[in-house]
């Protein structure tokens, strides 16, 4: 892919903790920052709440491995529901990707795998009500009980 936008386009990093598994994103492919308190995030990750940062397709490359098969040794996939892929490092577990069938033109990186990244501007909460006890939500951002009113929905026929 490249990065033929007329703004202007920065890469970011990231990575899972043992560095088997790299990826870049355009910067100019984000699209927004959630934090999920779902119970499938929490357990998914041991975290009591994810950051998650919506990338658009287009925008997100893995990077480790020369060929296909190099990138699918790297990386371990676990269905969490039918329709939705959590991607993770086969050697030291670091959850790295979601996906979900119904959203194909994005990817959800998680924000604490961003190597360069030391601040992050999150645009709601999502899956509050079961949210952790104790777990600070942010109250001058939109929180909803399950998913945003336009999860699964917006990206049907593209941005
Ligand atoms: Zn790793
Ligand atoms: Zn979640």
């Amino acid at each position: 892919m490249e990065a033929t936008t007329s703004s202007e386009t920065t890469i970011e990093n990231g990575s899972c903790l043992c560095g088997s598994v790299r990826y870049q994103i355009q910067t100019s492919a984000k699209r927004q920052v959630t934090h999920c308190h779902c119970t499938i995030c929490r357990r998914a990750s041991g975290a009591p709440f994810v950051t998650w940062v919506t990338v658009l397709t287009s925008g997100f490359e893995w990077m480790q491995g020369e060929d296909d098969k190099e990138k699918e040794e790297a990386l371990q996939v676990y269905c969490s529901s039918p329709r939705a892929k959590r991607f993770f490092c086969r050697t030291c577990g670091s959850p790295l990707l979601f996906q979900h069938e119904d959203c194909p033109t994005e990817v959800d990186i998680t924000a604490g795998s961003l190597v360069e990244c030391n601040e992050i501007q999150a645009d709601h909460h999502i899956f509050v009500g079961t949210k952790m006890a104790g777990i600070h939500v942010d109250e001058h951002l939109p929180s909803y009980e399950h998913e945003t009113p336009s999860d699964w929905k917006k990206q049907a026929d593209g941005e």
